[in-house]
């Protein structure tokens, strides 16, 4: 038998190798394996097997990674597809579909020395103190681990090991389970009776499931607060009563410990309970290793994971679902550069698994499709309690600035609203999209601005930490005394912007004594900063949480009846066609933080272009109203979803060459041109972050629908292209980041 072995380096190329008579009969489609190449050793899957090869003197198989077949076939289908669409080498797709710690053989499961009595036939013998007192605790716990004993008993190894010599006890090295959330206490919970809305839904998505090959997409489009997660619970319900598991694919910041105990909760008990895997990137490379093997044994039924999960060995798989789709963070953004949203569609097609994408500001690409009877549209349009969606109030800020000589922070309304809050004992949430200081240094005399030597963007100011920062490769300046502009020498150096640190201290002088915790990726560092300070809030002992991105997902906090948002329209002035979709989706989920007790919420919206379609849509809570007036500029300019974008990004060191070879892959690609009836092509110019890390970028931007046919093209081209070895290039199919 040869079998055919995808390696793990991008050569775009499979290779045959002979099994040996030792492995006879162990290997199959998706086993994973380590082969001779050339002079190396290198991992590798394989991906058929067959009688003969039309090559001769293979050579032999080394061995076999790992006990079970690690690549299902249904998944290595699946990263066929993802090479090919997203325009990469087969093996870098192959690659991305196991977790580092399962393809390499390093991590297993953990093993660790338990103490076990033996039944002892014959007279015990007579023991010295030491021994009998260790004896004692063994023989009263029956077995226990090593370290716990010598712990408990203070004593050391070589005393147990005199009572193994003695065949009083037996020392054993056995699996011990690494669980990432052994500590949680979890209460079961039961099915919540729905209302009439979401037991629609929920009829629709149930009797997709019963379907063969229906291959049944939906959009959910639910309000926060409406019930989507319950609809979620019951469907999982529903699956594993037909022996069929599920994957929740959540973006990785809203996968806290709230959200995961919401799962285990459910199905941690009774008859269909089974074991919740949960896969992010916080685990360790061993507790990765162990939730991976629970699901690749079927023993955990459920995943639940951010973008990677979507590849868990869930076998058969009934249900994936898709929370928050529109999340930008489903796409990766290096190669495979997959959109976890569309290749969950794809899986689900393949494996006949039905498909939910639940938002309460669902992407146009999704929308446009339920228009367009892709997927099918499910709708909760009012929140489970009947309550109000918040009040939202929309802030001028050319106003507040006008009156107050330059733009003030906190608008007088806003203040007032904070104020009222303090005096009854309500608490706020105030949300920012920056974190640091404030954005940048800028020198009001001759306009000065500090930038970032390698990146074209400016430096962030930390006030705490007196420093510069680069957010884009790290670079760390001193903060200078005065305008480091020779000619100019200004002293009076201003920091302009707002960020989350200023917005806290300047809070601390207007309200001295409430009690105020900023939240943002630089105070949220170790692993239980963000659980600790949540829970501080939710315990009353916060009065203003001030935060960026990390605060505006999915929390749930009664007592917060007022939202500000500080600089509302600071995400519209970006170079990318989504700006006021990103804008419009941030306020709403913001907004969605206030009033979910019995208080009716209130939000106000501090802005400079008040009147902007993205902010008075998102006042009014009108999706509806946005996805109307924002499709029809997407589909005149013939941008996504009215068409798809392929973006190509070349990158060197030598700004001319960069050019240079960005000149001639157009030149490539013109003479294609004419396969597409309605391909555009725009560039080759400086991308929005012309330089980055020291390498300039340019780009190319081509649009069509026919996109499985372009990337084929690209495909092409882009393996034949001669470039200047310091020059690369780099494909985006369907990019979500166009800087
Ligand atoms: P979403 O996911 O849309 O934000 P959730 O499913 O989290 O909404 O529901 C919000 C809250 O309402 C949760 O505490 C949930 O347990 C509760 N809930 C959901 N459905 C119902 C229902 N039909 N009746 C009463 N409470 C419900
Ligand atoms: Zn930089």
């Amino acid at each position: 038998m040869i079998a055919r072995v995808s390696l793990e380096i991008a050569l775009r190329k499979e290779f045959d190798y002979s099994i040996p008579p030792a492995l006879a009969g162990k290997i199959e489609v998706g086993t994973r394996v380590q082969v001779p190449f050339g002079a190396r050793k290198i991992f590798g899957t394989v991906t058929a097997l067959a009688e003969e090869s039309a090559h001769t003197n293979l050579k032999p198989i080394f061995k076999i990674i790992g006990a079970q077949t690690l690549v299902t076939p249904k998944v290595l289908q699946l990263a066929r597809w993802i090479g090919e669409y997203y325009c990469c080498a087969p093996e870098t797709a192959l690659k991305s579909v196991l977790p580092e710690a399962i393809r390499k053989e390093k991590e297993g499961w953990k093993k660790q020395l338990f103490v076990r009595a033996r039944d002892f036939a014959g007279e015990f013998p007579k023991l010295p103190k030491r021994q009998q007192e260790v004896w004692n605790i063994i023989e009263e716990r029956r077995e226990m681990l090593l370290t716990e004993l010598l712990e408990l008993a203070e004593t050391t190894a070589a005393t147990v090991r005199k009572l193994e010599d003695l065949g009083l006890v037996e020392i054993a090295s056995e699996i011990s389970e690494r669980d990432p959330y052994a500590r949680e206490h979890i209460l079961p919970t039961q099915s919540i009776t729905l209302n009439s809305a979401q037991a629609k839904a929920l009829g629709e998505i149930i009797k997709a499931m019963g379907v063969e090959n229906s291959s049944r997409t939906f959009l959910l489009h639910g309000v926060t607060g409406s019930g989507k997660t319950e609809i979620y619970l019951q469907a999982i319900a529903h699956a594993l009563e037909h022996n069929k598991g599920a994957i929740v694919l959540v973006p990785e910041i809203s996968l806290t410990p709230q959200t995961v105990e919401r799962f285990k909760a459910r199905f941690s008990s009774g008859k269909l309970q089974t074991l919740v895997a949960v896969l992010h990137s916080h685990l360790s490379a061993g507790e990765r290793h162990d939730e991976w093997h629970k699901i690749r044994q079927g023993r955990a039924r459920i995943v639940i994971g951010a973008r990677s999960a979507i590849f868990a060995p869930v076998e058969p798989l009934g249900l994936i679902i898709v929370d928050e789709e529109h999340e930008t963070s489903y796409k990766q953004e290096e190669a495979p550069r997959y959109h976890a949203r569309d290749v969950a569609i794809m899986r689900g097609q393949m494996e006949n698994a039905v498909v939910v994408l639940g938002s309460a500001t669902p992407s146009l690409e999704s929308f446009y499709n339920s228009k367009k009877g892709k997927n099918v549209l499910l709708e909760l349009p009012e929140r489970v309690d009947d309550q109000k969606m918040p009040r939202v109030r929309v802030v001028d800020m050319r106003q507040a600035a006008a009156k107050e000589k330059g733009a003030p922070i906190f608008s007088p309304q806003l203040k007032e609203a904070i104020h009222q809050r303090i005096e009854k004992g309500e608490q706020t949430i105030l949300f920012l999209n920056r974190r640091g200081y404030s954005t940048s240094l800028q020198c009001e005399k001759c306009g000065y601005v500090a930038n970032c030597p390698n990146c074209s963007i400016s430096l962030t100011y930390h006030r705490i930490e007196q420093k510069l920062a680069c957010h884009i490769c790290g670079f760390v300046d001193k903060v200078p005394q005065f305008c480091p502009n020779n000619k100019c020498k200004n002293p009076a150096i201003r920091f302009s912007g707002t960020g989350t640190q200023r917005v806290e201290e300047a809070l601390a002088k207007i309200f001295p004594n409430a009690r105020v915790r900023r939240m943002d990726s630089d105070t949220m560092r170790r692993k239980d900063d963000y659980r600790k300070t949540l829970g501080e809030f939710r315990a009353g002992k916060i009065d203003i949480l001030v935060g960026t991105q990390m605060i505006a997902k999915g929390l749930h906090f009664p007592n917060v009846t007022l939202v500000g948002i500080i600089h509302a329209d600071s995400a519209l002035h970006q170079p990318d066609f989504r700006a006021g979709e990103r804008t419009f989706q941030l306020l709403t989920q913001v907004a969605g933080r206030a009033g979910r007790g019995d208080v009716e919420g209130e939000v106000f919206v501090q802005a400079f272009a008040p009147f902007h379609p993205a902010i008075q849509y998102a006042r009014r809570h009108d999706f509806t109203g946005f996805y109307e007036q924002e499709i029809e500029f997407r589909e005149q300019l013939k941008y996504p979803p009215a068409s798809r974008v392929a973006l190509l990004t070349l990158k060197g060191r030598n700004e001319e060459k960069v050019k240079f070879s960005a000149e001639h892959l157009k030149r490539e690609l013109e003479k294609v041109l004419g396969e597409f009836k309605d391909l555009i092509l725009s560039g080759p110019a400086a991308a929005p972050l012309a330089r980055a890390e020291q390498f300039y970028r340019y780009q190319i931007m081509l649009r069509t629908r026919a996109m499985s046919k372009l990337s084929q093209t690209l495909a092409k081209i882009v393996s034949n292209i001669a470039l200047p070895d310091d020059v690369t290039l780099s494909v985006d199919i369907d990019p979500v980041n166009l800087t």
